[in-house]
């Protein structure tokens, strides 16, 4: 590989494709479950790989880790018992260990060479693994949630890559139902939904298929993300018992650790959904 090289993945539904310059590859593992690949780039840090799709750039996953976990925690009153469901990488895992008041944060991904990836080419990721209230598991996050004890948890973040391979099972009612029954009376679930710019049929099905399971209040928030397919992606929020979404704004205002992309005001602003993306959620 010369400096020169580009490296692409192409998004077929979209008929695009995101590319770094880079300068060499680090590293590259086939692990039981999927090709884990790390290259050296000119000026997005190092960027990783999982199956060709890109997962985590050094310089853009601030965006992702914080908008995957702060929207729901500073909506939650009060959140202890928190589990992440696949987010290997740790940068999920980083960020809900920020909020003082959780107890015991989870992480529970397949595949231990995306953790052990994430340990050498993005420590920074990884500063809060030995936390004494982090519990990092490898194991399948669709059987880990079956047998979750019921009304046991305030949070459960699904950081997954996309519904093909081993995600495939975490997009689906069965998977909804287990997040369900784990959780608290006034627990919330969160997804990653992908692309609102490509993939609304995808977060359509997605939120139908959480209602089924009982779910019934719904919050998409849409966030850039550059080394994402379209560089616009989202995650989606689901409530029980008719729970709405309104969040912990003065908490989340006065919060008392750094942030790059989450405050306040981006909670505020991602709630307004553009026209197009409302109309096809039913959503204000
Ligand atoms: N943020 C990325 C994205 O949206 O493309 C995904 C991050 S990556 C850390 C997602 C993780 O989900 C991978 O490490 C993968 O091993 C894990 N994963 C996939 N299927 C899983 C399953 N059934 N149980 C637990 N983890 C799973």
């Amino acid at each position: 590989m010369t400096t020169t090289d580009w490296l692409y993945e192409n998004f077929d539904p979209a008929g695009s494709a995101i590319g770094y310059r880079v300068t060499r590859k680090l590293d590259e593992v086939q692990s039981p479950f999927q090709k884990i690949e790390i290259y050296e780039s000119t000026d997005w840090g190092n960027v990783m790989l999982i199956d060709g799709a890109m997962m985590v750039t050094t310089r853009d996953n601030f965006l992702y880790h914080e908008m995957m976990s702060h929207p729901a925690l500073f909506t939650h009153p009060d959140p202890k018992q928190v589990v992440i469901i696949g987010g290997g990488d740790c940068g999920t895992l980083r960020e809900v260990l920020r909020h003082s008041g959780v107890e015991h944060a989870v992480q529970c991904d397949i595949d231990e060479q995306v953790t052990r990836m994430a340990e050498k080419y993005f420590p920074e990721l990884c500063e809060s693994n030995n936390d004494p209230r982090a519990e990092i598991l490898f194991d399948d996050g669709i059987a880990w949630m079956k047998n979750a004890a019921p009304g046991s948890l305030d949070i459960v973040i699904v950081d997954s890559t996309d519904p093909v391979g081993p995600a495939e099972g975490l997009f689906n009612r069965s998977f909804f139902e287990s997040c369900f029954r784990a959780l608290k009376d006034d627990g919330i679930l969160v997804q990653q939904s992908e692309s609102p710019l490509v993939l609304l049929e995808l977060i359509q099905a997605m939120r139908a298929e959480m209602g089924k399971a009982g779910f019934d209040s719904f919050q998409t928030l849409p966030f850039p993300q550059p080394c994402y397919p379209t560089g616009w992606w989202s995650c989606t929020l689901a409530r029980k018992g008719g729970r709405g979404f309104e969040f912990r704004e003065a908490d989340a205002a006065a919060k008392t650790f750094e942030t790059q992309y989450y405050s306040a005001d981006i909670h505020k602003a991602a709630q307004v959904l553009p026209p197009f993306v409302a109309k096809a959620l039913d959503a204000d």
